[in-house]
């Protein structure tokens, strides 16, 4: 979709540093730990650096803006996938401020902003909760516990949209009380990554029933490494997870699994009004 970015439901991704500390389940396979390692970094864990950007990084967000005022468009930018911009360590505080100064300056693109850290939004925020019309503010869920911790948290914040990406999904949830009030857009999408947990469909169906009768849009970003076996496939290959119910799930490339459910994409994203937005 986008020019820099692979992930499916953004124009742009924007990393105010890298590294992080892992703080839940989700966390088991944090592929921007892998990442990392990859590029030569250690910069997991809260003993460990976290590594920082100059100018020329900072100011592409700017040139992204520039664009789509020009384009009379907006792009959605992913922040951050290397990091949880509201981890708790000081030295990231002046970080954080720099990259307020940025969303304030930059009123063409829509940040999305997603924490496994909602508990910290509110203290961090320069807006005492209250966030920029350019602002998207969501969590990461992954089970019923966090869902149930979590989430609360999010809405105790005013955004534009809050959103929960249900993502890796490694149980069944039930938001249902969270979506008539306030959560307005939904993710889901199962794990990618060498030792993979298996999402079972019906978790992923729940999921999109319970936003579709709320009315909030719901977007179903990946399989992961695991998808269901397709109809007519009389034996599973080897690499093959059963769940108790009898569903059986193949391991595969991330690209192969795909991003269709019961047949189709999910690619649901909230409306918002922006013209209405820009006269207030
Ligand atoms: S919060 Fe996100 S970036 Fe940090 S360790 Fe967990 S998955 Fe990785």
């Amino acid at each position: 979709m986008g020019k820099n970015s692979a992930i499916e439901w953004t124009h742009h991704t924007f990393n105010p540093w890298w590294g992080c500390t892992k703080v839940s389940h989700a966390c088991k396979l944090c592929y921007a730990e892998v990442w990392a390692k990859r590029t030569g970094g250690s910069l997991w864990g809260p003993k460990a650096a976290r590594r920082f950007f100059g100018e020329e990084h900072w100011k592409q967000p700017l040139n992204w803006d520039l664009e789509a005022r020009e384009r009379r468009t907006r792009f959605r930018v992913f922040c951050a996938s290397m990091a949880d911009v509201f981890e708790y360590r000081a030295e990231l505080n002046p970080w954080r401020e720099k990259l307020w100064d940025l969303i304030e300056a930059t009123p063409n693109l829509d940040w999305l902003l997603l924490t496994k850290r909602p508990q910290r939004t509110l203290l961090c925020s320069r807006w005492r909760g209250s966030w920029p019309r350019n602002v998207w503010l969501g969590t990461t869920v992954e089970n019923q516990a966090t869902a149930n911790e979590r989430i609360p948290f999010l809405l105790e914040n005013e955004a534009v949209v809050r959103f929960v990406s249900c993502e890796p999904l490694i149980g069944p949830i039930n938001i249902q009380r969270f979506l008539g009030g306030g959560v307005n857009w939904v993710i889901a999408g199962g794990e990618s990554g060498g030792r993979s947990r298996p999402s079972h469909p019906d978790w992923m169906r729940h999921l999109r029933a319970q936003a579709l009768k709320a009315n909030v849009p719901f977007n179903f970003k990946q399989w992961g490494n695991w998808s269901p076996l397709e109809p007519g496939v009389a034996k599973a290959p080897s690499r093959a997870h059963v769940f108790p119910s009898g569903e059986v799930m193949i391991r595969k490339n991330k690209y192969a699994a795909g991003r269709m459910l019961d047949g189709r994409t999910w690619d649901q994203f909230p409306t918002i009004d922006h013209e209405a937005i820009r006269a207030v």
